[in-house]
């Protein structure tokens, strides 16, 4: 895994959980990937899947990790989908990234979503 950047903050909530420093409910891992619930969970199945590696966000992700990072990461996102029987009913992914995204924690993230039907992506109201 390459040098975390300058803007990567290691005490993050979600370094401390891959550090074992706080708990998580793990969903499941792979060997670049891990996934447990959202604390706060806003759908009936609400997982958070993170790289093991040090990445800010999406972009940050995409330009530094490695293909097998990086295929490994969307496999396990996948693989749970499947394994929570999100499939063929649907689920949404979201990744918030930055302060317009709305991003809170810096660590490369994405929520998947599922269990009952989701609505609309945003409220209408611009
Ligand atoms: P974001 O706004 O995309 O950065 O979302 C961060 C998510 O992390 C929120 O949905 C929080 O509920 C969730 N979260 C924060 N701390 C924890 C934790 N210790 N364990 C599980 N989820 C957490």
């Amino acid at each position: 895994m390459p040098t975390p950047t300058p803007a990567y903050d290691p005490n993050n909530v979600f370094a401390k959980i891959l550090r074992g420093e706080i708990p998580a409910e793990r969903v499941c891992d792979s060997k670049h990937s891990f996934a447990f619930y959202d604390i706060s969970p806003l759908a009936p199945i609400h997982v958070l899947v993170i790289p093991r590696g040090a990445y800010t966000d999406l972009h940050d992700f995409l330009s530094r990790a490695s293909d097998e990072e990086i295929l490994d990461f969307w496999k396990l996102v996948d693989k749970i989908s499947a394994e929570q029987s999100l499939i063929p009913s649907g689920f949404r992914l979201v990744s918030n990234l930055g302060p317009d995204g709305g991003q809170e924690v810096p660590h490369f993230h994405v929520h998947l979503l599922g269990g009952r039907p989701l609505g609309p992506v945003l409220p209408s109201n611009r």
